[in-house]
């Protein structure tokens, strides 16, 4: 139980100095005080080890980022559990304010504006001088800025309840390995949305496997420090609340039956109920988390034999959405779903040409290292001058500097592309001459996103005449628990991708996911090719290709539907095809 305390710790710390900078900033303290709280709660997160030890031993006042204020603070926290600093703050300043800081747009200088103006200081108030139009008439509001904020606050409410899948996935498996050492417990696993690879999460569910009583379990977790909340659903669940504000489900069962108890807490709710349906047909019922035929019990051990006792195969969790899975289970039709193995190919990446941080070379031999063929090279193109776009220049020494890798290099190919922007009128943003020399094309939209569904969907339609063009680049826009996809009528896009043989991505970078999930099948049938994109901006990223990859295991897609799936030979002459 050391690491669950550890971690519970740490996350505790670096809310608190996060907050901290918060306050700062709201009454307008000066930028270095706040960015030194903001970096020494990003150190303590990352801190590896116990707080308290790297206090005593001095190891915490020598790490990057930590300063003697900070460090004062986290020793005081340590050791009493409180911060006088955060407190005073608190007390000066109305928690509304607060709240308000994290409303995408609305930064400090609009929240005292509107504070001492309009006298707001919460967010209920807020809303409403959004609606009744006191909030458009502050000097430099206007309309759009008082229906963004109205945006902004629904997007808070919705993201205090939901986490991205990446983060939830971290915190799950930390929980998971704390909960594994408790004593009678035998296996500890991550269920729900979690194991559902969901795109985004609310609960975290976990199974505790235990030969011991359930009460006995929750004794024990409930007396343990870093635990700030308890709260018993029946005898056997309960949550468990962190002192960082961390949550979590627990449940807890007895090995005869955890085949069955894990199936019920992956989900999801529509699966069950699919499932529940077929096993009635076949004289079994699901009752208190627990398989019978009849009045019998039936022994289910593991999920294996879970789905056995019903006559069908496991159904990999990713498909448990209650989109006709069972049914394929019962014909024994389920798919071949995509594994990450399967890829040959490494696209969308992003170097130091423009805002990544690593080389090609450095790309070339992590992706090499991570079994890959070939690494397609995709930075930003002119257009795109925030992050850092490339100029034709810019671009010729790049391929030299890929010549050079690649005939330095044996086991990989380094490909030439780019991530071209979609301008505006739908032109790709480089001429035909410079983007024939390339082996691949990327676009995206990266400006704009307020235009009109047509005039959105024209402009996307139009950049996919071009011949050049390989891959539409997270095709939706949308970012996960921040930012809506724009308005685009995507069925006319998936069509014309199969007439042109234009791939679609699914962007795998965990705050985007773009393509969603739910339109892969559509997709397939519609007869185009999906794209996985890693969208990498550093080695140490490569690994965000699983989330891609578990979308597509979510859209029933295998090796077969995936464009860098395909050896080498293959993608370039899928690439070349449209040229003419
Ligand atoms: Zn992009
Ligand atoms: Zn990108």
């Amino acid at each position: 139980m050391d690491a669950l305390k550890e971690l519970a710790d740490r996350k505790g710390v670096a809310d608190v100095l996060e907050q901290i900078a918060s306050f700062l900033e709201l009454r307008g303290e000066n930028p270095f005080r706040i960015r030194a709280f903001r970096t020494a709660a990003r150190a303590v997160a990352g801190f590896p080890g116990d707080l308290r030890q790297a206090i005593e031993d001095g190891s915490l006042a020598s790490t990057k980022g930590v300063g003697p204020a900070t460090l004062q603070i986290v020793t005081e926290l340590v050791a009493t559990g409180r911060a006088s600093m955060l407190e005073e703050l608190r007390e000066q300043i109305p928690p509304g304010l607060v709240e308000m800081l994290a409303i995408s747009g609305l930064g400090v200088a609009k929240i005292r504006q509107i504070h001492d103006v309009l006298g707001i200081d919460s967010l209920p108030e807020l809303e409403a001088a959004a609606h009744d139009g006191r909030l458009a008439k502050l000097p430099r509001f206007g309309q759009k800025t008082s229906e963004n904020i109205l945006k902004g606050i629904a997007y808070l409410r919705q993201a205090s309840t939901f986490r991205l899948s990446h983060h939830a996935a971290e915190e799950a498996e930390g929980l998971r390995a704390a909960l594994q050492q408790l004593p009678g417990v035998s296996r500890a696993i991550v269920a729900g949305e979690v194991r559902r690879r969901s795109e985004v999460v609310r609960d975290l569910i976990l199974v505790l496997v235990a030969d011991v009583p359930p009460a006995e379990l929750f004794k024990q977790l409930s007396q343990y420090p870093g635990v700030h909340e308890f709260a018993g659903q029946d005898e056997r669940r309960l949550t468990l609340r962190f002192a960082g504000g961390a949550s979590a489900q627990i449940v807890v069962t007895s090995p005869v039956n955890a085949g069955a108890v894990v199936a019920q807490a992956t989900g999801s709710e529509a699966h069950l109920r699919e499932l529940a349906a077929f096993a009635a047909t076949r004289g079994f019922a699901l009752n208190g988390a627990a398989l019978w035929r009849g009045s019998e019990f039936v022994s289910t051990p593991d999920e294996e034999r879970f789905y056995s006792a019903l006559g069908l195969p496991i159904i990999p969790p990713e498909l448990r959405e209650g989109r006709g899975e069972v049914e394929a289970a019962a014909r024994g039709a389920l798919p071949r779903l995509l594994e990450t193995r399967d890829l040959r190919g490494f696209l969308h990446c992003h170097t130091t040409y423009s805002d990544g941080s690593n080389s090609v070379e450095e790309l070339a031999l992590a992706c090499r290292a991570c079994g890959y063929s070939y690494v397609g090279i995709t930075d930003h193109s002119q257009a795109a001058a925030y992050a850092g776009g490339l100029k034709p220049d810019d671009l010729r020494r790049q391929s030299d500097e890929i010549d050079e890798v690649n005939a330095r290099l044996e086991g990989i190919r380094v490909l030439k592309g780019v991530e071209a922007d979609i301008l505006q009128d739908g032109r790709i943003d480089f001429e035909s001459g410079i983007l024939e020399r390339l082996d691949f094309v990327i676009a995206s939209v990266h400006s704009r996103f307020n235009m009109g569904a047509a005039e959105m969907t024209a402009r996307i339609l139009a950049a996919m005449d071009n011949p050049y063009l390989t891959i539409i680049g997270h095709p939706t826009g949308r970012l996960l628990l921040s930012r809506d996809p724009y308005g685009l009528d995507l069925e006319a896009v998936i069509e014309k991708a199969a007439a042109t043989g234009v791939a679609l991505e699914v962007n795998a970078d965990p705050h985007r996911l773009d393509l969603d999930w739910r339109i892969l099948r559509s997709v397939r049938e519609a007869g185009a090719l999906i794209s996985i994109g890693a969208d990498a901006h550093s080695a140490g990223t490569i690994s965000n290709v699983e989330y891609g990859v578990a979308m597509a295991r979510k859209g029933w897609l295998g090796r077969d539907d995936i464009l860098n799936a395909r050896p080498l030979d293959e993608f370039l002459a899928y690439a070349r095809r449209r040229r003419g």
